[in-house]
C-alpha cells in the first residue's frame, strides 16, 4: 500500500473514531439533559457539549483548504475548548454536592478566562495572543496548522489544568468521604476526567508532536464515551450520590454494608451507635468490630435476604431490632449485603399496648355478653325452681365451669343446697348430707359476711378432707346488701386462676343471682299471700275457687265424681263472746289443722269466709264424701280445743253434694247445693252432716244422719 493510501486509511480511522465518539458525546449529552433530576446536569450538558463541538469543529478543520477558513475553524474549535474545561469543574463542584456552586453569579465567574479567551480569538489584530506564528499547511492532512501558544491562550491552560486538577480532587475526596458504594461512580469519572489533560500534557511535553497526528480530541472523545458508560451503567444521574449519602446519613434506621467475608464497607451514624463501633473501621472483619459475646455477631452474619426481630439486653430494658438483609452481587463471585437496622422498641410497646388493650376490650365485651346472658335467663325465671335450676345452668354454661351448686340458708338459718349444675353425683349425695360442714362454720361465716369478696378455696377444711375439693373451685357469697343469703360455688377448669376482673365479674354475676333470688322469694310471698288465708293457712276463698274450677272441670271432662263440703262450726259468735276474737282465731285455725289432718293431698280445702270452710274432694262419690264428713265432724267433736284461756268443746255441723259426672252442672251449683245441704244441717239441729240429693232422681231433697 502506498503511503499516501496508508495516510487516507489512518485519516479515515481518525474521522470516524472523533465522528463517532462525538456523536455519541452529544448522545449522552441529550439523555443527561432530559433527564433533568440533578443540578449538575446542565453543567454535565455544557462539558459534553463542549467536548463534542471540540472533536467536531478539530474534524472540520481537517477538510479545510483556504487559510480563511482554517483560522474560522480554529477559532470555532477555540470556542468549544475553552468551555471544556470551566464545565467539567463545575459539574464536579455540583456532583459532588458543593451546593454554593448552583448560585449563577459564580458558575459565571468560573467562564470568565475562557469568555476572555474567545475574545481574543476573535478579534482580528489580537489572535497573536491566541495563536502566535500562525502557519497554514493544508498540504498536511492532520495538521493543517501550525502555531505557539500565545499568552492568553497559555493562561487559558494553565487554568485548563488547574481546573481538572480542582475537579479531579474534588472526585477523589468525594470517594474517600462516601465510602464504597459510590467508589465506581466517582472513580469512573476520575478517570474520565484525568484522560484529557493526560493527552495533553504530551503535547506541552513534546512540542513537535512526533505523532504526526493531534490526539487531543480522541482524548476527549474517549473520555466522553467513558462518562456516557458510567451514565448507564452506574445510573449517575438518577440521584447524585450526595444525596443518596446525605439521606442515608440521616436515616433513624442503621445502614451498613458488608462484604461476603463481613468486612465493613461502610456503616451510617445510627448504625454504628447501635452496634458500638467506631465507624472509621472500614475494611475490618465484624467479627472484630463487635465485642467478643455480642449477639449482634451471629445475627449480622446471616447470609439470606431475610428480615428478622430480635431483642438485645439493654440495660434493664430489652431493646427490639428489626434487622434486614439484602444480598447484591457486584461481580461474577462476589456480593455485598445491605444490612439495615431498624429500632423496632417503641414500635413494639405501641403494638404491645395496642393488643393488650384490643384484648382488654375483647374481654369486657366477652365479660357484658356473660352477664347480658345470664341477666336475661335470670329475668324469665321469678319462681325459685327455675332461678336455681335453670338460672344456675345458665351461669354454669357462660361462666364455662364444671359444675355449680347453689347453697342458702333456710327459715332456721342452716344451709340446704337451693340447686345444682352438672355436679357429679357422688359429690351431690354427700353435699346434700353436709352442704357445710357444721363444725367448722364456715357457712356461719359466709352468713355473717365474713367474706365478701368470691373466695377461691374450699371454706371448709372437713369438706377438703374427705375429697370434695376441687382446684378451681370459688365460692361468691351471695348478699343484698348487709343481708346475707348464702353463696354460690363454681368449680371451674383445674388449673383456672383468677384475675382480679374474673373476680369483680364473678362478684356481679352473685350480685345478680343474689338479685334474682330475693325476687324469686318476694314472689313466692307474694303468690302465697294471694293464695292462702293468713290466719289458718288454708287457700283463700278466691283462689279455692280457681283451683276447685280446674279440678271440676278436669271431673267432669272425665265423667268422673267430685264433692263438695261445706262446713260451719256451730255457735261461734258465742266463743267470741265469751272468750274474745283471739281465741276465737285460735279455735279457727285449730280447727283448720284438724280438718286438713283428715284430707288427702289432692283434697283442697279453703276458707269460705267467716268460720266457714269448703273441701273439694277429687275422684270422690256422695257415700266416701259423708264418710269423710263425718270422720271431721266426730274429729272436731271428739276433742275439745286447745287454746291459750281454756278448752274449748265444739260441733260443726256440714253439707255434702256430689257431681258424679253423668250430668251437667257446675261448680257454682255444686257449691250452692252444698250449701243448702249445710243449711239443713242447721235447722234440723246442728252437729250434723246433710247430702244433697236431686229431687227428680232421688226421693226426697237432703239425706240427713245425726
Ligand atoms: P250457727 O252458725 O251455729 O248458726 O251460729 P254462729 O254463732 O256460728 O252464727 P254465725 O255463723 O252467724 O256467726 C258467725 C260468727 O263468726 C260471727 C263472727 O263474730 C264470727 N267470726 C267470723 N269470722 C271470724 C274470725 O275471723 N275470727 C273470729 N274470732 N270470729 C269470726
Ligand atoms: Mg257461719
Ligand atoms: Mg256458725
Amino acid at each position: 500500500m502506498s503511503r499516501g493510501g496508508m495516510i487516507d486509511i489512518l485519516f479515515l480511522t481518525y474521522s470516524f473514531i472523533i465522528t463517532g465518539a462525538s456523536i455519541l458525546t452529544i448522545a449522552f449529552a441529550i439523555y443527561a439533559i432530559r433527564k433533568r433530576s440533578v443540578v449538575s446536569v446542565v453543567a454535565f450538558g455544557l462539558w459534553m457539549a463542549g467536548s463534542a463541538g471540540w472533536m467536531i469543529s478539530h474534524q472540520v478543520l481537517l477538510l479545510l483548504t483556504t487559510p480563511e477558513q482554517l483560522l474560522w475553524s480554529l477559532r470555532a474549535e477555540l470556542f468549544f475548548q475553552v468551555i471544556v474545561p470551566p464545565s467539567f469543574l463545575l459539574f464536579a463542584l455540583q456532583f459532588t454536592g458543593h451546593h454554593h456552586w448552583h448560585r449563577s453569579l459564580r458558575q459565571f465567574l468560573l467562564f470568565f478566562i475562557s469568555a476572555n479567551t474567545i475574545l481574543w480569538g476573535l478579534l482580528n489584530g489580537f489572535t497573536e495572543l491566541i495563536w502566535k506564528n500562525l502557519a497554514f499547511d493544508p498540504a498536511n492532512i492532520f495538521m493543517p496548522v501550525h502555531f505557539s501558544f500565545g499568552p492568553m491562550y497559555s493562561v487559558f491552560w494553565v487554568f485548563a489544568y488547574i481546573s481538572m486538577i480542582i475537579a479531579i480532587w474534588v472526585f477523589y475526596r468525594n470517594n474517600r468521604l462516601r465510602g464504597k458504594i459510590y467508589q465506581r461512580q466517582t472513580q469512573i469519572l476520575i478517570a474520565a476526567s484525568i484522560l484529557p489533560p493526560l493527552v495533553n500534557s504530551f503535547y506541552l511535553l513534546f512540542p513537535q508532536n512526533p505523532i504526526g497526528f493531534n490526539i487531543m480530541p480522541i482524548g476527549v472523545g474517549i473520555s466522553g464515551v467513558m462518562i456516557g458508560f458510567a451514565l448507564f451503567r452506574y445510573q449517575l444521574f438518577d440521584l447524585p450520590p450526595v444525596v443518596y449519602h446525605n439521606l442515608i446519613e440521616k436515616l433513624q434506621d442503621g445502614v451498613m454494608v458488608v462484604d461476603s467475608d463481613n468486612r465493613l464497607l461502610y456503616i451510617n451514624q445510627n448504625a454504628a451507635n447501635v452496634l458500638n463501633i467506631d465507624r472509621f473501621s472500614i475494611g475490618f472483619l465484624l467479627s472484630r468490630l463487635l465485642p467478643d459475646h455480642s449477639p449482634w455477631i451471629k445475627i449480622l452474619n446471616k447470609d439470606e435476604n431475610d428480615s428478622v426481630e430480635i431483642g438485645i439486653p439493654n440495660g434493664i430494658e430489652q431493646h427490639y431490632f428489626e434487622i434486614d438483609y439484602s444480598n447484591f452481587p457486584v461481580s461474577a463471585s462476589r456480593s455485598e449485603k445491605l444490612i439495615i437496622i431498624q429500632d423496632v422498641t417503641e414500635e413494639r410497646k405501641i403494638r404491645l399496648a395496642e393488643q393488650t388493650s384490643r384484648e382488654m376490650a375483647e374481654v369486657r365485651a366477652m365479660e357484658l355478653d356473660v352477664l347480658r346472658k345470664i341477666a336475661e335467663q335470670l329475668n324469665q325465671s321469678v319462681e325459685m325452681k327455675d332461678v336455681t335450676s335453670v338460672g344456675l345452668d345458665a351461669i354454669v354454661s357462660w361462666v364455662g365451669a364444671r359444675f355449680g351448686y347453689v347453697v342458702l340458708s333456710n327459715g332456721t338459718g342452716r344451709p340446704y343446697i337451693a340447686g345444682a349444675s352438672h355436679v357429679p353425683p357422688l359429690v351431690e349425695t354427700t353435699f346434700k348430707r353436709f352442704p357445710y360442714c357444721p363444725s367448722c362454720r364456715s357457712f356461719e361465716r359466709f352468713m355473717k359476711g365474713e367474706y365478701q369478696e368470691p373466695v377461691a378455696f374450699m371454706p371448709c377444711p372437713i369438706l377438703d378432707e374427705i375429697s370434695i375439693s376441687f382446684p378451681g373451685l370459688i365460692s361468691i357469697p351471695l348478699h343484698l346488701g348487709e343481708r346475707q343469703l348464702g353463696a354460690l360455688t363454681l368449680v371451674m377448669a383445674p388449673d383456672a386462676v383468677f384475675s382480679g376482673d374474673e373476680i369483680r365479674l364473678l362478684q356481679t354475676i352473685g350480685d345478680q343471682y343474689s338479685a334474682a333470688i330475693e325476687r324469686a322469694r318476694l314472689f313466692e310471698n307474694a303468690e302465697h299471700l294471694a293464695t292462702v288465708d293468713s290466719l289458718t293457712g288454708l287457700f283463700n276463698r278466691r283462689y279455692f275457687f280457681q283451683q276447685a274450677q280446674t279440678e271440676f272441670m278436669r271431673a267432669y271432662r272425665y265423667q268422673h265424681a267430685v264433692s263438695v263440703i261445706m262446713l260451719d262450726i256451730d255457735y261461734f259468735k258465742r266463743v267470741n263472746d265469751t272468750y274474745g276474737h283471739m281465741i276465737g282465731d285460735q279455735v279457727l285455725e285449730q280447727i283448720a289443722i284438724r280438718c286438713r289432718s283428715i284430707l288427702r293431698v289432692s283434697d283442697m280445702i279453703g276458707r269460705y269466709g267467716g268460720e266457714e270452710f269448703v273441701i273439694l274432694l277429687p275422684e270422690t262419690d256422695m257415700d266416701s264424701a259423708y264418710t269423710i264428713a263425718n270422720r271431721i265432724r266426730l274429729l272436731i267433736m271428739d276433742r275439745p280445743i286447745l287454746t291459750e284461756r281454756a278448752e274449748i268443746s265444739l260441733t260443726v255441723s256440714l253439707g255434702v253434694a256430689c257431681m258424679a259426672g253423668d250430668y251437667d252442672v257446675r261448680l257454682e251449683q255444686v257449691l250452692d247445693h252444698a250449701d243448702q245441704a249445710l243449711l239443713k244441717a242447721k235447722e234440723s239441729g246442728r252437729n250434723r252432716i246433710c247430702n244433697w240429693h236431686d229431687p227428680f232422681t232421688k226421693g226426697g231433697l237432703f239425706n240427713q244422719s245425726l
